[in-house]
């Protein structure tokens, strides 16, 4: 298409570079990371040898001054023209994808070009025929790449590609004009065109990279909606209750139906709703998201929730993850309602801890809270005081009324206790009639009145017997306190010490065990006590005996002399029974 006009002034061949210079600019720019790069990039070369062809063509003259063969000069320039042909071939292949004769028909033309080079500038030398295929090669080269241009007008880009075709199709035009002598003067003289034509290209160019760049963002929006679409679908048809919550601002995007149905949300106010809302516990909840600013997914968390409306909180488990969403960085959150195993696990937990008929704390539970308790007592120097409490001549309800009204006296006596104490207490069943309760920040002096107060209130209740037969039972109530140790055993040890004073000075009362005690107590050596029935006291049935044994030595071989003690204790009993004819238990009623 290059004119002579352009190599005959400096200043329109300046311009032209210039022009080319721009399309190469454009086309180094556009060829970047776009599928047709390749075709680009061949009609830059294409372009770029049909110039420098013609500039050949347009010095040829002096280089045939220079004794070089006319033929061989006329022969340099067809090859440069028939590769710019070969170059826009391809790239209207690359641009076209199909339907456009391919590499090997483009090699087969090239081919039958070449051979035809030779054979009319070397061989058969006509000049006719070079002035011909001077003309044809270009307009071969340029016919394609017009054609390639067009035929993606379906595109829904295309203004590059129709900006690119009717570029193409102008030049095609005018090598045609050229070729069959119309109008000669004037195409001649346009020697603008090629620069016209180069820069147009480079804008052509552009468009068609913003344009690939369009479709590609295009491509990966409808990607995400149907990924979105996917994730919506796996979601609802779940069988779990799932959330998706936006990041930024927690409120939630999505809630399939058994979401909805566990938070009690309104499906169509879904963006009213807030993740937090439903936590019953901002700890738990800062505990949560916590682990997943570190980890990004979350397995098996246990939280405490509630519904939109704030009922009693619940336990579920929870997965979560965060992830893109709608152009959106949130948090997908899976739950199953653990509340029911969370229910069992608790209802376990106190089984172990409680005893079953009283519902009063475990020997077991109080000697392991009671143990912490001093050490905390301890820590902040406060006192402490512990009650043993033994029901006298209970052995006698069993036997008067029968065994279940004994329990239901035990029913009403431990909760007896529980009423009379105050919440910071611990009262427990510590086995049969016997029950310890532990009083924090009590002297033993306070314990005593406390230990009284208990003892009256439960001296006044009355149970009926199954014949409807009103009677009441007392207690004896045995005191030790952080004045005489922090140790729990021996706390248990002492008590019961006071417990058997109170039951040896005639029931229905209190004693303290005091410091004064505790020399008498270390020399006595006390063997295992044993109940009257003959039963080990439950203090001994355990293995700390032997830290009892550090205090007072306690061994086994004093079993023995023990039980002539309980001998004792019976005999003094029986004494102090009549002394105290108490609400029906008396010996004497019972006949
Ligand atoms: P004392 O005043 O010396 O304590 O006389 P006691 O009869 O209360 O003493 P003893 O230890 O001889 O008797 C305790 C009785 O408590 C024996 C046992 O049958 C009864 N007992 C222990 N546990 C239960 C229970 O869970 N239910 C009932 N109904 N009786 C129980
Ligand atoms: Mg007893
Ligand atoms: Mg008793």
């Amino acid at each position: 298409m290059s004119s002579v006009e352009i190599f005959n002034s400096g200043t329109n061949l300046l311009i032209t570079l210039a022009a080319l210079f721009i399309l190469l600019l454009s086309v180094w720019y556009s060829s970047q990371d776009i599928k047709i790069g390749k075709g680009i990039k061949y009609m830059f070369f294409g372009l770029a040898l049909e110039f420098i062809g013609s500039w050949f063509g347009y010095q040829m003259n002096e280089y045939y001054q220079l004794g070089i063969s006319i033929n061989f000069l006329a022969f340099l320039e067809l090859l440069m023209l028939l590769l710019s042909m070969m170059f826009l071939a391809l790239s209207a292949s690359q641009l076209l994808v199909a339907n456009i004769p391919d590499t090997p028909v483009i090699g087969a033309i090239t081919g039958l070009g070449l051979v035809a080079i030779i054979y009319f500038c070397l061989i058969a030398q006509d000049g006719a025929m070079v002035s011909y295929m001077r003309q044809i090669f270009p307009l071969t080269g340029f016919a394609y790449i017009s054609t390639s241009f067009w035929s993606q007008s379906g595109h829904r880009f295309k203004t590059g590609f129709l900006i690119g075709g009717a570029l193409t199709a102008g030049v095609a035009v005018l090598l045609v004009c050229r070729l069959l002598g119309i109008a000669p003067e004037i195409v001649n003289s346009m020697w603008y065109v090629s620069a016209l034509v180069y820069v147009g290209l480079a804008v052509a160019l552009l468009m068609i990279k913003v344009d690939f760049m369009s479709k590609k963002i295009e491509d990966k929006d409808i990607e995400i909606e149907k990924y979105n679409k996917r994730i919506e679908e796996i979601i609802k048809s779940s069988p779990f209750p799932i959330i998706i919550s936006r990041l930024s601002d927690d409120k939630l995007i999505l809630a399939n139906n058994n979401a909805v149905k566990l938070f009690g949300i309104q499906p169509s106010e879904l963006d009213r709703y807030r993740l937090r809302d439903f936590f019953a516990d901002a700890e738990n909840r800062r505990l949560l998201n916590e682990r997943l600013e570190q980890e990004k997914e979350v397995q098996d968390f246990e939280i405490l929730v509630k519904t939109s409306t704030g009922d009693t909180p619940f336990w579920l488990l929870t997965s979560a993850n965060i992830i893109d969403y709608n152009y959106d960085i949130a948090l997908y959150a899976a739950f199953q309602d653990i509340t029911s195993r969370k229910n069992r696990e608790a209802l376990l937990k106190n089984q172990a801890v409680r005893d079953p008929l009283t519902s009063l704390y475990n020997r077991r539970y109080f000697e392991e809270e009671v143990t912490k308790r001093i050490a905390l007592s301890r820590m902040k120097g406060g006192c402490y005081s512990v009650l043993m409490i033994d029901a006298d001549k209970f052995k006698n309800v069993n036997d008067t009324y029968g065994h279940k009204v004994g329990d239901k006296v035990l029913i009403e006596l431990s909760s007896t206790a529980e009423r009379a104490l105050r919440d910071c207490d611990i009262v427990a069943r510590y086995g049969g009639e016997e029950f310890v309760c532990y009083l924090s920040d009590v002297t033993p002096e306070k314990a005593k009145i406390v230990a009284d107060r208990l003892r009256e209130t439960i001296s006044k209740i009355v149970v009926y017997s199954d014949e409807g037969k009103p009677f009441g039972f007392t207690i004896s109530i045995g005191i030790s306190s952080s004045e005489i140790s922090d140790n729990i055993d021996t706390l248990i040890k002492t008590a019961d010490e006071a417990l058997y004073r109170a039951k040896e000075n005639g029931r229905n009362r209190c004693e303290v065990f005091t410091k004064a005690d505790l020399a008498n107590f270390h020399n006595q050596e006390e063997p295992p006590h044993k109940t009257e029935t003959g039963q080990l006291h439950p203090v001994f049935e355990k293995e700390s005996v032997q830290e009892i044994s550090l205090l007072d030595g306690v061994g086994a071989n004093h079993i023995a002399e023990n039980n002539t003690n309980i001998e004792e204790r019976k005999e003094t009993g029986k004494n102090q029974d009549n002394a105290y004819p108490i609400l029906g238990l008396d010996d004497e009623d019972m006949k």
